[in-house]
């Protein structure tokens, strides 16, 4: 099985790619994941990332495309895999088409996970206190859900077009939306 989730930041994403991960035995690919660990390793990767990351717009398309060719060659995303964060342009999902046609894989279902605007601020203001994650101050939070409204929701219709797009009711308990997202696949 092959998933992407799609939702702006804080609408649980990472949350269900998680169990998702855990129940159906697939790797979940976080490209935000993989970003943070960079940057933590001090990677060039990491350094390339970091001021991009630290103002909340995307990192170069040529850049991820390349962090996720190389993840989805490894053994275990053959038998499946949960992408989260990723595609987030139109850029990156065709690119994802062409890498799926390489290695004879298909995308089956696109999660849409819906949360309203406001929130989506009341979540990422709880974030930035519990975890401080840098890029959830206030300022980069308002930048990121622009970005996600200007470059990353026109996937919606993409993938709707491409009768893929399933959209998932993200406001309720981690519990309930699991398992809104399990009746569907
Ligand atoms: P996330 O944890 O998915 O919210 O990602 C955190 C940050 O990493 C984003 O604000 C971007 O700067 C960068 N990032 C993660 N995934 C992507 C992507 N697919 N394309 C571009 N930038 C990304």
């Amino acid at each position: 099985m092959n998933l992407i989730l799609l939702g702006p930041p804080g609408a649980g994403k990472g949350t269900q790619g998680h169990r998702l991960s855990e129940q159906y035995g697939i790797p979940e690919i976080s490209t935000g994941e993989m970003l943070r660990m960079a940057l933590q390793q001090g990677t060039s990767l990491g350094l390339a990332a970091k001021s991009y990351m630290e103002r909340g717009v995307l990192v170069p398309d040529e850049v991820i495309i390349g962090i996720v060719r190389e993840r989805l060659d490894q053994d275990d995303a053959k038998k499946g895999f949960i992408l989260d964060g990723f595609p987030r342009t139109v850029e990156q999902a065709e690119a994802l088409k062409i890498l799926a046609q390489e290695q004879q894989l298909a995308i089956g279902h696109v999660l849409s996970i819906e949360v309203p605007y406001e929130e989506l601020l009341q979540r990422l203001a709880g974030r930035r206190h519990l975890e401080g994650r840098g890029d959830d101050a206030e300022e980069a939070v308002r930048i990121r859900l622009e970005v996600y409204q200007r470059s990353t929701a026109p996937l919606i219709e993409y993938y709707r077009e491409q009768g893929l797009l399933r959209c998932i009711d993200g406001v309720g308990t981690v519990d309930e939306i699991f398992q809104r997202i399990t009746v569907i696949l």
